[in-house]
């Protein structure tokens, strides 16, 4: 079973793999938004650390929510209410159990997807988090390696889509051909959530 040791590990790997790859996510939000997802991320998941590391808290849904609730109110732009909302929305379905199955924790991760998709009024195929996002819960039911794979599987299919939500929907046909960032970085979450599970 995961214990909050468990979580705390993966949003501390999250925030160093989003470290690593900040001037990539910025790259590509660049080419169809405005240039700060990477920084965006690090921001949100340096906050995220520093509050994690000075009051852990005791259970995985504390984690959670705790991370989502960093990431809500330092991140500016879109991805921190959807990342921080499927943080906190899979956090509060975990409950205050210390230790959650790997089952439990898809089923929370898919309550807290559907949560993303609800906020922002978008669905997979729309060429965003969700497309990463959404086949990782599905792959979860497999293992965390195949989730990670899911993931960036569905990052690198949003390249031939046009952008139906967020600034890259702006962009009309122009946003095809491009790799979503927001997809990007839900990839490096699943990869980090496979490293930590070994
Ligand atoms: P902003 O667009 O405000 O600058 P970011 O650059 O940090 O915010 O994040 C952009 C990412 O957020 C996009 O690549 C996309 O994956 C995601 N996103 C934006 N709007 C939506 C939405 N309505 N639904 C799902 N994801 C979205
Ligand atoms: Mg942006
Ligand atoms: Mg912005």
């Amino acid at each position: 079973a995961l214990d909050a040791g468990f979580f705390l590990r993966w949003m501390t790997a999250a925030a160093a793999s989003v470290d690593r790859e900040a001037a990539r996510l910025t790259d590509l939000d660049s080419a169809i938004g405005d240039a700060d997802h990477g920084s965006n991320l690090q921001r949100g998941f340096a906050a995220v650390v520093k509050v994690l590391e000075a009051e852990p808290p005791g259970t995985p849904g504390a984690v959670l929510t705790t991370a989502g609730r960093q990431l809500i109110s330092t991140v500016g732009g879109a991805s921190g209410p959807l990342y921080g909302t499927l943080l906190r929305r899979t956090g509060k379905q975990l409950g205050d159990a210390d230790r959650v199955t790997a089952d439990e924790l898809r089923a929370a991760l898919r309550a807290g997807v559907d949560a993303v998709a609800q906020l922002g009024g978008s669905a997979p195929g729309d060429a965003t988090m969700l497309d990463a996002l959404d086949p990782a819960v599905e792959a979860l039911a497999t293992s965390f390696r195949a989730a990670a794979e899911a993931a960036v599987q569905g990052a690198e299919a949003t390249v031939p889509l046009q952008a139906r939500k967020g600034r890259a929907s702006y962009l009309g046909e122009r946003s095809i051909g491009h790799q979503d960032p927001g997809a990007t970085s839900s990839a490096l979450l699943f990869s980090a959530l496979a490293e930590t599970a070994g």
